[in-house]
């Protein structure tokens, strides 16, 4: 039997590093799914669809076809009907675009089995917002992992400008605040710490300690 590990959180609060590393030094594939709703939004952005519940967005999904697959270096790749768009789904209009088109429920719907069927036969850390709570509420491990708006944004800006991007801090600070609020404030699927989730608040912690504290709350419980 395969055993799945659900870390959730806000936005920015590290869990796509720190899962990833966790998943190394544990021999588990890691799974971002913030990355596939990024990928529904960035077809609706190419198509001119607006990111709200209709005809267009159900439309929209009868078209595409997301998948996910892995490189020889085991990293995530997000293909958008065939074409690979991991890189193009990382800027921070993609972020808005996601965190909007992810209250959909027919796009939650539409990712919800592609999510399902990655856990069933393999070892996998998966993060997300619903992971917990509504994706795999089976888990044997869930994580609720977060930190201070302030520092999540502070992380986030530095990651940018080290990729050459011009953007700056306060507007990621709005950014990670309204997208906290969408995430926390829609009718389905809000982000929340499920009952039987470990919290992990890493504002106080650099990168390693971030997770050396996740691989040791795993440790104690596998
Ligand atoms: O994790 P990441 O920032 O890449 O996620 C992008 C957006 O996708 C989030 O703002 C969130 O609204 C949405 N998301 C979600 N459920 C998930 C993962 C991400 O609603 N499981």
């Amino acid at each position: 039997m395969s055993i799945a590990i659900a870390i959730d959180g806000p936005a920015g609060a590290g869990k796509s590093t720190i899962s990833k590393a966790a998943a190394k030094e544990l021999g588990f594939i890691y799974i971002d799914t913030g990355a596939l709703y990024r990928t529904v939004g960035l077809a609706a952005s190419r198509r001119g669809v607006e990111p709200v519940e209709g005809a267009e967005v159900n439309s929209m999904l009868d078209e595409i076809k997301v998948e996910l697959t892995f490189n020889e270096n085991g990293e995530q790749v997000v293909l958008l009907d065939g074409e690979d768009v991991s890189g193009l789904i990382r800027t921070p209009e993609a972020s808005m675009m996601a965190s909007k088109i992810s209250a959909v429920p027919a796009v939650r719907a539409f990712l919800l089995d592609l999510q399902r069927n990655m856990a069933k036969t393999d070892n996998v850390i998966m993060d997300g917002r619903d992971i917990g709570t509504v994706i795999l509420p089976n888990a044997e491990i869930k994580i609720f992992l977060t930190a201070s708006p302030e520092a999540r944004a502070q992380r986030r800006y530095k990651e940018l400008i080290e990729k050459g991007m011009d953007v700056k801090y306060e507007d990621i600070l709005d950014d990670v605040k309204t997208r906290d609020y969408n995430d926390m404030h829609r009718d389905i699927a809000p982000l929340k710490q499920a009952d039987d989730a470990v919290l992990a608040d890493t504002t106080k912690l650099d990168l390693q300690e971030s997770i050396e504290l996740i691989v040791n709350i795993i440790k104690e419980r596998s």
